[in-house]
């Protein structure tokens, strides 16, 4: 067995990479409310922001009805835009509402938005005030989720970046700690958890944790593995913290999740046999669940639209274990260090775009005809209509798709649109 996977000669890590800007079609930073609500089980994320902003997190979140939901919006109401109310005054009514309403909250992210950033309404400065009230029964954080300043994913990036300056300092002499970075559906990182356990690497603590007062300490002792490929804010605030990054390809796919927890294991200085011996069952059980797509999938080409980045490290998996041919992949933002690895794994000739001019890119995927496009909601349609197979960009991002256990089902949504396209031509 090969436990990290063989880099090839050439990739597409050197490759020029077309950077467009124009009109986009992707989600903003609000949507994250939507997972991280469920990550942090005493966090309320309260969105200061319009009936847009409500709206938008209703019909994400909407298909769940919380007797106590999570996550609300403080509506900034015309006058407010209009200069005529005093918002600080207004916003301090509401939390204080809010907290006295709900004693079970320990963490509240006051979540900005187009709206609060037109009217320049300052809220960092506004969790500063209202933590010097509330603590230390409640502790109070703010980052921004607008459409301005994010796209989709970077709203978790965010606020985790406000989470890290929170942090405890690790003790005094601590051994050294793993940290997963990004938030998982608790079912994945019990998994993961396991493993490392079983690795024999500890303590092991997870950013986000799932209460607010198990929040991980960090320091130079901590190495630290991104589950997610758009946590780059987050990783340099615990950087600037001291804490060391483990350069890895990202958990997807049998050997994406070997060469991942591979990476954790060369740092903490686990014998490579017991590492072999560890991961094997995990191995070859995704390796066996992704088995079922691949008729489907190999030879197939795929164009990726910028949404959620994750699209670099998706078609590393699909080209490299089922393989697809990668004609596009676009990204909101290209991290270039944290995907150098992904990068040269991908298929050299693989255009890799960043950014977006909508109409250019979907000229594009005209051109290439290709077999399946990833796409935002907005644009999913129109493409079929042109008789293009599409899939949602966004279940990529709601579903479990991290992990040995994981990979058959993360293959499986990339089959999927390809055999109903089937049927209904049959
Ligand atoms: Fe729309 Fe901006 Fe509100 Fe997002 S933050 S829903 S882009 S108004």
């Amino acid at each position: 067995m090969s436990p990290a996977l063989p880099l090839p000669a050439s990739g597409a890590d050197c490759a020029p990479v077309l950077r467009q800007r124009g009109q986009r079609e992707v989600f903003c930073g609000l949507t994250g409310i939507v997972w991280l609500h469920r990550k942090v089980q005493d966090a309320f994320f309260l969105v200061v922001g319009s009936r847009t902003c409500a709206h938008l997190l209703q019909s994400a979140a909407g298909v769940m009805i919380f007797a106590e939901p999570r996550f609300g919006t403080a509506i900034i109401e015309e006058r407010d835009l209009a200069g005529l109310a005093d918002a600080n005054e207004e916003l301090d009514r509401v939390v204080d509402r809010l907290l006295t309403r709900r004693p079970d909250i320990r963490m509240l992210f006051l979540v900005g938005s187009c709206p609060s950033e037109v009217i320049k309404l300052d809220l960092s400065r506004a969790a500063q005030r209202l933590s010097a009230k509330h603590t230390p029964d409640v502790r109070i954080l703010a980052y921004s989720g607008s459409g301005i300043e994010t796209t989709f994913t970077e709203g978790e990036d965010a606020c985790l970046a406000a989470l890290v300056p929170e942090l405890a300092d690790e003790p005094a002499g601590a051994a050294p700690a793993l940290m997963i970075v990004g938030a998982l559906p608790d079912i994945v990182e019990d998994q993961f958890l396991r493993l490392f356990a079983e690795l024999g690497i500890g303590p092991v603590h997870c950013l986000p944790a799932r209460r607010a007062g198990a929040m991980p300490p960090v320091g130079p002792n901590t190495r630290f593995l991104l589950a997610q490929p758009f946590l780059g804010a987050t990783a340099t605030a615990l950087e600037n913290r001291g804490a060391q990054r483990i350069d890895a390809i990202f958990p997807f796919g049998a050997e994406g999740t070997t060469a991942w927890v591979h990476a954790a294991a060369r740092a903490f200085g686990i014998d490579e046999m017991h590492f072999r011996r560890t991961v094997a069952p995990g191995r070859e059980r995704a390796k066996r669940a992704i088995e079922h797509s691949r008729e489907k999938l190999a030879g197939k080409r795929i164009f990726f639209l910028p949404d959620s980045q994750l699209e670099v490290p998706l078609a590393r998996f699909l080209s490299n274990e089922l393989g697809m041919v990668p004609v596009e992949v676009g990204t909101p933002y290209l991290h270039r260090a944290h995907l150098a690895q992904e990068l040269a794994l991908l298929p050299a000739g693989t255009l890799i775009s960043e950014g977006q001019d909508v109409d250019r890119q979907l000229d594009r995927v005209r051109a290439h005809q290709p077999d399946l496009t990833v796409c935002g909601l907005g644009l999913a349609n129109p493409l079929e209509a042109e008789g293009l197979t599409t899939k949602w960009a966004i279940e990529l991002v709601f579903s479990p798709i991290h992990g040995f256990d994981q990979a058959g089902d993360l293959a499986e949504l990339f089959a999927r649109p390809l055999r109903r396209r089937d049927v209904l031509r049959v």
